[in-house]
């Protein structure tokens, strides 16, 4: 039997509809506040960060703000997100790296950006789509969890998911479609329950035709 083709075009028109204002919910005002906000989100809610970064930003915005400081000082400013004392490091090395390769202007390229200590393909395709309207669709837990369950992608790594899903999307939508993937990941697929009954997308969903019967049933 044929695979059931994956409705793209209703899947992303939905979330539109229902995600009209989604955005990138880390507070910043540059690109190198959002390179920071978005180290410090690994294991951490954007709420939480932003907490932190409404602390230390206003005295903190540039990268040779943090090089004076030891990774230990820096490890204090930022510990009341998780794995504060690697991001630190990878925050002092980070910026360290922007004076001395970067004239201490974050760079706007995937090769450069995961060359910094602590950036991954995640973490530079923030950056890229949010700070420099590159299209790019960062692929965190949210995204990797929705996009599978969807059948948008059909893939065991994080990596993968993004290939997967640049291939399907639009690429004048990468941007927003992760972001409304995210809002969807926090608001109604979550990762333990998923409240597939009163999903709007669940007749489009390989997950939720599998696995949940509609409201009305
Ligand atoms: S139907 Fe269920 S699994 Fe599919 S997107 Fe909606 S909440 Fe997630």
């Amino acid at each position: 039997m044929a695979a059931r083709k994956v409705p793209v075009k209703p899947i992303l028109d939905t979330l539109a509809h229902m995600y009209p204002d989604a955005k990138c919910a880390l507070n910043h005002t540059t690109p190198f506040e959002l390179l920071i906000a978005t180290m410090l989100s690994a294991q951490c809610t954007d709420a939480r960060v932003n907490i932190v970064t409404a602390r230390i930003f206003p005295t903190h915005n540039r990268p040779e703000h943090f090089t004076p400081h030891t990774p230990e000082e820096i490890g204090e400013m930022i510990r009341d997100c998780g794995l504060w004392q690697s991001k630190a490091k990878n925050i002092h090395a980070t910026c360290r790296l922007l004076l001395d390769k970067h004239g201490g202007e974050v760079p706007a390229t995937m090769e450069e950006l995961v060359a910094l200590p602590g950036v991954g393909r995640k973490t530079a395709n923030v950056v890229l789509s949010n700070a420099f309207g590159v299209p790019a669709i960062a692929v965190d837990t949210h995204v990797f969890r929705v996009s599978n369950r969807l059948g948008l992608a059909d893939a065991d790594t994080p990596e993968k998911t993004e290939e997967q899903l640049m291939k399907k999307i639009p690429r004048e939508l990468w941007s927003q479609a992760h972001h409304w993937i995210i809002h969807h990941g926090r608001q109604i697929c979550d990762a333990r329950k998923p409240k597939c009954s009163e999903c709007p997308l669940r007749e489009h969903c390989k997950f939720g035709r599998k696995t949940c019967k509609p409201a009305s049933q």
